[in-house]
């Protein structure tokens, strides 16, 4: 079994060690893949210091080096059925949004493809006889550990932009979903990158993931998943000062005023929460309404929740998918049991009772009302199917209730009113503002979070200055004795 790629090749882990892949629909194995250890992090880590060091990545032509990367869009287009199928297989997500996922991610690296060649620096008047100019150049070896929710598109999302910028690095998948990373390396493979610069480790947090952040050979951290690891992460990097990216959770706010468009507001709202079974880090899963409209727009979102049809992703049918292990699912079921005497659960709060759906680790869309900002279930992320319904009276408290979490990843404002939505917008602290819309993301646009949800960005043209350095290179042109000490 060989899903390590280390240096240019495939090939197993040292120690033959293994783990089994599991479909989240029915808990079945798709497949075994090799789990590294220790020895295998050390080579990956040799191999992309060596190519950054010595290789001719970092000194390729940027425009050379954004071909490269853009034909590796192609590259994701043509094999857009099989990754969306690997993808739903070991997510549990359905297909339609894995296929956007393959999309999202063939637009990331063309647009990083593009962005290669156009990092011009910048040039300063600093006096008649001085050239002064600002460059950018790679920043060295990079590790890249992604989570298990959006494991194609997270991989994506670094793995462009630190290619483009002449990086090498190491990418470390969750080991829960590590089958559509493995296949981006093939489709990597075929077009072509020198040994060492892009590696592939396989395996857990605690054995694979840790070392990529503490050791020396390591220039750059870039993590995406929970707070609790991004902590531990942007400790162990300390020690050797590391630049460190974290894309972190969320709690985001959804907020809907009376004057908004209500039908496809609520619409909208059940799209913020229930997509992926809310396994999402942008998830709306707090939504705020004013008071006035508050039991029209809880009902309808109730009586449609009550419907969403659960299932195997691969069923064209079926509208949301499982979470992702039983470890999850019973998270997410002590935020709700833990809740449940202080607010009303108006739906879900359970598992389904649908035979068909016994083996898989579902749980209904659950919606709860009268919850109030100091609760557990309103302050933490669940990173499941629930939504959190507060009632607000005016923009005021709308946007103090929104800022009231540790978070600040993104969050929604639905309104009929121009200037109501700039003052939020303005008002709400958070890295991406949502108007009359939910979700959307797009490459050209900055993605992170304020406050605990982040550090750093991705996407936009920020996401490739992550993976660059600044270099100022300050010439003087006629120098003559500085005459500073006479003597
Ligand atoms: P997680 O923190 O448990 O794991 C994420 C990755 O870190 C996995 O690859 C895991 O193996 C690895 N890891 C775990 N412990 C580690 C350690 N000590 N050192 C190094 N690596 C370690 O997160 P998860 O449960 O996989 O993902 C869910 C979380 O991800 C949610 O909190 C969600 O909000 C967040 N997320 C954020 C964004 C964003 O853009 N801000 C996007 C997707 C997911």
């Amino acid at each position: 079994m060989t899903s390590l790629h280390i240096d240019g090749s495939w090939r197993a882990a040292r120690q033959h060690r293994t783990r089994a892949v599991h479909n989240p629909f029915d808990s079945s194995v798709v497949e075994e893949v090799c789990e590294a250890d220790a020895a295998d992090v050390d080579d990956a880590l040799d191999a992309a210091r060596r190519a950054f060091d010595e290789g001719p990545w970092p000194r390729t032509e940027p425009a050379e080096r954004g071909r490269r990367v853009a034909a590796v869009a192609q590259a994701l287009e043509a094999d857009r059925e099989h990754l969306a199928r690997l993808e739903t297989l070991d997510t549990g997500k359905t297909l339609a949004e894995s296929r956007m996922d393959v999309d999202d991610v063939a637009a990331v690296f063309r647009w990083y493809g593009g962005l290669a060649d156009a990092q011009g620096g910048h040039a300063i008047a600093a006096g008649p006889q001085v050239r002064s100019v600002v460059s950018r150049e790679p920043v060295g070896v990079c590790t890249q550990i992604s989570p298990w929710n959006y494991p194609l598109l997270q991989a994506c999302w670094k793995l462009a932009p630190a290619l483009a910028a002449g990086n090498s690095v190491v990418v470390k998948p969750s080991e829960l979903t590590p089958l559509s990373t493995r296949r981006l390396f093939a489709l990597l493979d075929d077009v072509g990158f020198p040994p060492g610069v892009a590696n592939l480790v396989l395996g857990e947090g605690r054995s694979v993931g840790a070392p990529l952040a503490s050791d020396p050979r390591v220039d750059m951290v870039s993590f995406t998943g929970g707070l609790a690891t991004g902590r531990e992460i942007m400790a162990s990097a300390a020690a050797t000062v590391k630049r460190v990216a974290l894309e972190l959770g969320g709690k985001n706010p959804n907020i809907v005023f009376a004057d908004a468009d209500l039908e496809t507001a609520i619409d909208y709202a059940l799209l913020a929460v229930f997509l992926h079974s809310g396994q999402v880090c942008s998830a709306g899963a707090r939504l705020l309404v004013q008071r006035e409209v508050h039991d029209q727009v809880v009902d309808a979102i109730v009586a449609r929740a009550g419907r969403i049809r659960l299932g195997d992703g691969t069923d064209p049918r079926t509208e949301s998918g499982p979470l992702i292990s039983a470890a999850h699912r019973e998270k997410v079921e002590g935020y709700v049991e833990r809740a449940r005497d202080h607010v009303e659960v108006r739906c879900g709060g359970r598992r389904p009772a649908d035979p068909a759906l016994a083996d898989g680790f579902f749980y209904e869309p659950t919606v709860l009302t009268g919850c109030h900002e100091a609760q557990e279930i309103v302050q933490e992320e669940v990173f499941g199917p629930v939504l959190t319904v507060e009632a607000f009276d005016t923009e005021e408290e709308a946007a103090r209730l929104a800022n009231g979490t540790i978070y600040g990843l993104a969050g929604g404002v639905w309104t009929s009113d121009v200037g109501r939505a700039e003052r939020m917008a303005r008002a709400l602290r958070l890295g991406t503002v949502w108007v009359n819309d939910f979700h959307p993301y797009i490459p050209q646009a900055e993605w992170g979070g304020f406050k605990q949800s982040g550090v750093g960005r991705e996407l936009g043209r920020q996401g490739l200055e992550e993976y660059t350095e600044a270099k100022h290179t300050y010439t003087n042109l006629e120098p003559e004795p500085a005459g500073w000490f006479a003597g």
